[in-house]
């Protein structure tokens, strides 16, 4: 199968909305396998500084156990986290901007976001756009990268840990995602992994603005010391684990458990409770009918946290040329 190399994969629409009258398809079937796609060509082979890295962000989240750690305003900045890192990271730049091209904004602003994106820890754009669009364009189908059609760990997580020949076979960055390493300043992170000092560099930030506000509040060293490492441990290792696994749950979840507004031809849901907890991204089964759409939620009651931030960049005029859903009149800007 062709691809094109410096655009955007057309991974195609095709949906067929379902009917009131019309059975809730079941295709394709939960009992259908896909083989492993790690182990298709050769023995599976563990990538073990990625699982290294998982391991140690999750051990060292579980400080969060421990009452020293804990603050309020550690929490707050959990809270904030999540949706500045994972929604306007992940979901708005590097899904619906960078992978869809669902919008646009000013350059400034998308790489803005697609710092966050970074601080993320899900890798850089270029990769985690290259793994999107293969797996549109044969989800749940080899060779899809992450499909729980394989078993619903790989789907979660251990795609990420175990090389997996369906991304490295495809040469995944330079076919799938040309356009965004066209831009020097995706292109220059993307060399030798640049984009991972973003994260030392930010949890240091995160420490350093909490130990200016427990200097403040307490003028004593220890005081500081304290509030620094509960901001790090909520407002960056709690939060990285967090957008992590509500991330993968889009990849494992939604591809399993729900509801279908369209027959697409895979097993991708609406699963509410993943679209509530990403802010959007759970509502799967419409992102599959309608991929270029930068609203997911196709129902009223689909409620799209993520579309309604994109709505406001664009009434402050900082989105334009919004994506509507096919069929539904555009709306006047
Ligand atoms: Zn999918
Ligand atoms: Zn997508």
């Amino acid at each position: 199968m062709t691809q094109p190399t410096n655009a955007p994969p057309a991974v195609g629409n095709a949906r067929t909305p379902i009917g009131d009258g019309d059975a809730v398809p079941t295709t394709p079937d939960h009992a259908r396998r896909l083989d492993h796609p790690a182990t298709v060509d050769s023995p599976k082979k563990i990538r073990w500084n990625v699982a290294a890295s998982i391991a140690a962000i999750h051990a060292a989240a579980l400080a969060a156990c421990f009452p020293w750690f804990f603050s309020w305003s550690g929490v707050i900045v959990f809270v904030l986290g999540v949706y500045c890192f994972g929604t306007l990271g992940i979901n708005l730049c590097y899904h619906r901007l960078l992978t869809h091209r669902g919008f646009k904004t000013p350059r400034w602003l998308e790489h803005s976001f697609a710092v966050l994106g970074m601080c993320s820890l899900e890798g850089s754009p270029a990769s985690w756009v290259a793994a999107h669009r293969m797996h549109h364009q044969h989800a749940d189908v080899q060779p899809d990268p992450h499909s729980p059609l394989v078993d619903f760990f790989w789907s979660h997580i251990s795609w990420l840990v175990v090389e997996n020949h369906a991304l490295t076979a495809a040469s995944g960055i330079p076919r799938y995602a040309r356009d965004v390493c066209r831009d020097p300043f995706y292109f220059r992170l993307e060399r030798r992994n640049r984009w991972l000092l973003l994260y030392p560099i930010h949890a240091a930030l995160f420490f350093l603005a909490g130990a200016a506000l427990g200097w403040v509040l307490t003028s004593t060293a220890i005081g500081a010391v304290q509030l620094g490492l509960s901001w790090v441990v909520w407002g960056v290792l709690v939060r990285t684990v967090v957008v992590w696994h509500i991330t993968w749950s889009v990849n494992s979840f939604t591809h399993l458990f729900g509801y279908r507004n369209y027959n697409t031809g895979e097993n991708s849901r609406n699963n509410w409770i993943v679209a509530l907890l990403s802010n959007g991204e759970g509502w799967h089964n419409n992102h599959h009918a309608d991929q270029r759409s930068a609203s997911h939620g196709h129902k009223w009651w689909e409620l799209d946290v993520t579309y309604l931030t994109i709505l406001a960049l664009r009434a402050v005029g900082l989105a334009k040329e919004v994506v509507q859903p096919q069929g539904r009149t555009p709306r006047k800007i």
